[in-house]
């Protein structure tokens, strides 16, 4: 084969244009990077949002207030429009708990969690034996006779050989999920659990479990601490160990109006594409939500507010959407959905950032396997930011209802995981945990990750 003169002056005219294009994108990755990294205001936002509102379980005065902050905060960012969407939500209360556990014959109190939407002991004290398993197949091996009225202790470890520590996650959280039915299946009084955790600490992480609707009986259910875990699986090993639990928590009757908080700017070629990018606003009850997921909520506020301050003006539309309610119901994200499909909405692409304000590693997608190559043809402009991942499918629960029910490409940001699950869901999920470079990172990336689509379209 030779090449004609046309063909080389189209090819080179074409290689000509594409150089200059992503000469002029990387010159606008830095210029988003520099924005955000000497003047970026989300980690003084996270700040004033662990600080002045703290935990925000959905339902909750602090939910409501978390809105204002949001309200707030997005118009401080420049966004063109700012509103909320109204979204009916669960209201699960805590009140007093406590685990006792009698270790060499006394009595002591540990650090534990009732796990989120269960229903306590009425404030009552159910004291019984425990009866310790490694998972769901040593329980079923068991006779009724040794399940019948006991507390079931599952000991389920989070495991460690996984590099990618969400993957620990998805393999050990069924153990906090489903763990009551299948143990009052067997007739039992009450469920302990591991914490889904990878620090060797005594921080009990709650989270959500469920109850199926043909449950026999709504058993109460407690996380402890990796250290407390090994303190009971050590007297478990040597003879009885009785527990009490005492616990007032259960789902409120009414569900609570609240809102996710939506701050946007118009397209100007293409207003009615839109590409959404969020975070979630509520958080569980203990710590102040700082990596889950404050940091979500004001990286997708920062990524307004930078576009806004370097003077870019959009193709699309872009939304930053602070979700209600992810932590146990995701109402807030089937909301948004549900409201993109009544108003005839365009979405191009849904971007959340769920994984902690860690340093970004790189972007998961759910998208076609078209799409996925064209953002993966730019991944040379994401090398200098360290992003190299995008091989995994990653989106985010806020964002998967217009994934699931209405085919929107969605992407996820996906930090570095190996700390992630020290803090997630325990009262050690604070503002110091989070460090301001990482954090402002991974708003760069998800800024330029908008810039690309709104140039380059998907
Ligand atoms: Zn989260």
């Amino acid at each position: 084969m030779y090449l004609t003169m046309k063909s080389v002056i189209i090819t080179s005219a074409f290689c000509l244009s594409a150089v200059i294009s992503h000469a002029q994108d990387s010159v606008m990755f830095r210029r988003i990077s520099d924005e955000i990294m000497l003047k970026g205001t989300c980690y003084e936002n996270l700040r004033v949002l662990c600080k002045t509102v703290g935990h925000r379980l959905s339902g909750t005065p602090a939910a409501a207030k978390a809105v204002t902050w949001g309200e707030k905060a997005m118009k401080e960012a420049g966004a063109d429009n700012v509103w909320l969407q109204p979204v009916n939500v669960p209201y699960w209360y805590r009140g007093k708990e406590s685990l006792e556990l009698k270790l060499n014959g006394k009595y002591k109190t540990v650090p534990a969690l009732s796990l989120g939407n269960s229903k306590g002991t009425d404030g009552k004290t159910l004291e019984a034996p425990i009866v310790m398993v490694a998972d769901f197949a040593a329980l079923e091996a068991l006779p009724d006779k040794d399940v019948k009225g006991k507390i079931i202790f599952f000991n389920y470890r989070f495991r460690q050989d996984f590099v990618n520590s969400f993957e620990g996650y998805g393999d050990a959280v069924a153990y906090r999920w489903k763990s009551p039915n299948i143990a009052a299946k067997r007739g039992a009084a009450g469920v302990i659990i591991r914490s889904m955790s990878t620090g060797e600490d005594d921080f009990p992480h709650t989270g959500s479990m469920h109850y199926d609707d043909s449950v026999v009986a709504k058993l109460p259910e407690m996380a402890i601490g990796n250290q407390s875990a090994d303190a009971l699986e050590a007297a478990c090993k040597k003879g009885t160990v009785t527990a009490r639990m005492t616990s007032e928590c259960h789902m409120m009757e009414k569900m609570v109006p609240s809102y996710n908080v939506i701050g946007e700017i118009k397209g100007t070629e293409q207003p009615e594409r839109i590409i959404t990018v969020g975070g979630h606003l509520d958080s569980w009850d203990v710590g102040e939500g700082a990596h889950d997921d404050g940091a979500g909520c004001v990286q997708s506020i920062e990524v307004i507010r930078a576009l806004k301050a370097i003077g870019y003006k959009p193709k699309y539309t872009i939304r930053a959407v602070l979700f209600m309610n992810e932590e146990n119901g995701n109402k807030g994200g089937h909301a948004y959905a549900d409201s993109a499909v009544a108003r005839k909405e365009q979405h191009v692409l849904a971007i959340e950032s769920d994984a902690g304000g860690f340093s970004p590693r790189g972007i998961g997608m759910e998208m076609s396997d078209a799409q996925k190559e064209h953002i993966k043809s730019y991944r040379h402009l994401f090398l200098p930011y360290n992003i190299h991942d995008f091989e995994h499918e990653e989106g985010g629960v806020d964002i998967s209802p217009l994934y699931y029910k209405h085919k929107v490409p969605m992407a996820g940001l996906m930090p570095d995981s190996q700390r992630y699950f020290d803090y997630h869901h325990t009262a050690n999920d604070v503002f110091e945990q989070v460090n301001h470079r990482e954090l402002k990172l991974g708003a760069v990336v998800m800024t330029q990750l908008i810039y690309l689509v709104c140039e380059h379209g998907l």
